[in-house]
């Protein structure tokens, strides 16, 4: 796949809020953000998307929303959040690796738009 900005932040070429990081992934909030608490989980390799996502990567999923859960607990999201993957062009995917949204910190309505 093509590089994104992702690759970037995790290389430290550019500056990101990072709130986490281990050997597999990385946690930094998001730029733009549509809750109190915005939070992007990414994995370090860099996985195009949810669709791309191999029988390889079953502990990387798994750990991904493990570090999700754990953060969210740290956040003190705990009267609940949400966390969304956008998958593909009408999932609305604007940065093309594998990321999960991690949001909370005020009621948020469902369905999405
Ligand atoms: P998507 O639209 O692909 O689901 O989510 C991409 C997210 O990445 C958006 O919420 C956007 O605000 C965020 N984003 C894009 N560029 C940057 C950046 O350079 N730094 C940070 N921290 N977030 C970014």
């Amino acid at each position: 796949m093509s590089e994104t900005i992702f690759s970037k932040i995790i290389r430290r070429e550019i500056p990101a809020d990072i709130l986490y990081e281990d050997d597999q992934c990385l946690a930094f909030r998001d730029i733009d953000p549509k809750a109190p608490t915005h939070v992007l989980i990414i994995p370090k390799e860099p996985i195009a998307s949810l669709a791309e996502l191999q029988e390889e990567h079953q502990q990387l999923a798994g750990h991904l929303l493990l570090t999700a859960a754990r953060l969210a607990e740290e956040l003190g999201l705990d009267r609940g959040y949400r966390l969304i993957t956008n998958c593909g062009e009408e999932g609305g995917q604007s940065v093309d690796h594998l990321h999960f949204h991690l949001m909370g910190g005020r009621p948020l309505s469902w369905p999405p738009g």
